[in-house]
């Protein structure tokens, strides 16, 4: 199905005006979207700002929208347009980054910015107000209805699963895992832009970096983060690297204002259409969908434009939704077969304390490349540029793992994801 162009929309406003799905049983909204997280929040507000008319219910668990995240992103993974409607819950923005390696250090121009979760609550829940419930948990769904743990049953023209990743034998993953601490330094810390990588930290358990945003003179947050195999956090090792790391900074803790953590899916490989068969009918959002950046599990410019998609949509009912929002989610996964194959690279290729070298390589390459990368718009002469001269691990066998099942098996890879790694 052809989206409507946004314009078109916004002047005709709500297009599901009434109170019945297509059988004409009554309903309790036009679209009900489960999880109120960064996808499903996303979809909801720029429904509301463009299709005022559909009734849109979000119901999350927990007792805020949003959980506890900071959400961070390159401006050029988005459109103007896209950074236009965001802006209102962005709570930080910096002109440039930097990383840092045992051999290379390097400053990047190109505008970063981060949301913070305490802000998509408060303005998210300002403009939906009563069209949100939350500490409401709900025990099972379908394609229209939802029924809550409460036991009570909530019909809808379509529903969306947006309750993040669930356990799933259809996507082979690492993980990016990391605990980051808000401080309040006793002084200022010297930092105006973020540090995205350094990398010049110990190595353990995968590629390590510590990650810095600065958000005042004198706070900043400080993620200690590990490319890992393994997806167990132990929080307090990791607060005692963050100590150990500030501390070597030269940097005096005054308060630990806040702490996120988080374990972020990275994809080696899977079949994306095994993955979305797991719920047949059921339109899905964000993680959910398998909708993220497969080498850092980022997805809230995925996220962005969802909701752009959704809103978008001529029509919002089940079967043409969850078809659009599938196809949408399986042309991104195959466009990302690239990244798969990279992150083969980095996780069955390299030894877990060599795998620093991918990355420091990578930050050497030319500036609108790594930006393209990031935006997952990678054309061939890039990828070609990233293969080429002396990749720092075998490239073989990562290679290999998406093509042969031997090699597949070799690679600690399910043979039957071959055919759609
Ligand atoms: C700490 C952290 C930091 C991150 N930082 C970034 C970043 O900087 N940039 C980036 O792009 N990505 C980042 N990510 C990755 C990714 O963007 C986030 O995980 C993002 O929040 C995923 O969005 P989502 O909507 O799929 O799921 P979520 O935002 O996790 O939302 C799922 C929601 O569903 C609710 N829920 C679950 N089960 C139920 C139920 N049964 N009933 C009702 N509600 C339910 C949950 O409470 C939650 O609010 C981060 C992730 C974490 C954990």
């Amino acid at each position: 199905m052809m989206p409507l162009p946004l314009r078109l929309l916004e002047r005709l406003g709500c297009m599901l005006p009434d109170n019945a799905d297509a059988a004409g049983s009554a309903t309790d909204a036009d679209l009900i979207l489960v999880g109120g997280g960064l996808a499903n929040g996303l979809i909801a507000w720029r429904l509301q700002q463009l299709r005022p008319g559909v009734r849109v219910l979000l119901l999350e668990g927990g007792n805020a929208l949003g959980g506890n995240h900071t959400w961070s992103y390159h401006e050029a993974d988005l459109t103007p347009a896209q950074q236009r409607w965001l802006a209102p819950l962005v709570a930080h923005r910096w002109a440039g980054y930097s990383v840092a390696f045992p051999e290379r250090i390097r400053q990047l121009a190109g505008g970063y910015a981060s949301l913070t979760s305490s802000r998509f609550h408060a303005v998210l829940l300002a403009a939906l107000a009563a069209q949100v419930r939350l500490a409401t948990p709900v025990g099972s769904l379908s394609d229209r209805t939802v029924t809550l743990t409460s036991g009570q049953v909530l019909r809808a023209g379509a529903v969306i699963d947006g309750r993040g990743l669930r356990p799933t034998p259809h996507l082979v993953l690492g993980f990016q895992k990391f605990l980051g601490q808000e401080l309040r330094l006793a002084g200022p810390h010297g930092l105006t832009q973020p540090l995205l990588m350094d990398a010049t930290v110990g190595q353990h358990d995968g590629y390590r970096f510590v990650y810095l945003l600065p958000f005042s003179a004198d706070t900043l947050l400080v993620e200690d983060t590990y490319y890992s195999d393994e997806e167990q956090v132990d929080a307090d090792r990791l607060r005692a690297r963050i100590a150990g790391y500030v501390k070597s900074r030269g940097w005096t803790v005054a308060e630990v204002l806040r702490e996120e953590r988080g374990v972020l899916p990275i994809t080696l490989a899977g079949n994306i259409n095994a993955f979305w068969d797991e719920s047949p009918g059921l339109a899905r959002a964000g993680l959910a969908a398998g909708l993220f950046h497969s080498t850092t599990g980022y997805s809230l410019p995925d996220a962005v434009r969802l909701a752009d998609l959704v809103a978008a949509l001529p029509d919002l009912s089940s079967v043409p939704l969850s078809g659009a929002i599938r196809a949408h989610a399986v042309a991104q996964w195959n466009a990302q077969g690239f990244f798969r194959l990279l992150n083969r690279m980095l996780f069955r290729a390299a030894l877990p304390d060599q795998r620093w070298r991918v990355m420091q390589r990578f930050y050497g390459l030319p500036a609108p490349l790594i930006e393209r990368f990031y935006a997952a718009r990678l054309g061939w002469l890039d990828k070609a540029r990233i293969l080429a001269g002396k990749p720092p691990v075998p490239l073989g066998a990562a290679w290999r793992a998406g093509w042969s099942g031997a090699a597949a098996a070799a690679a600690g890879l399910p043979e039957r994801m071959e055919k759609n790694t």
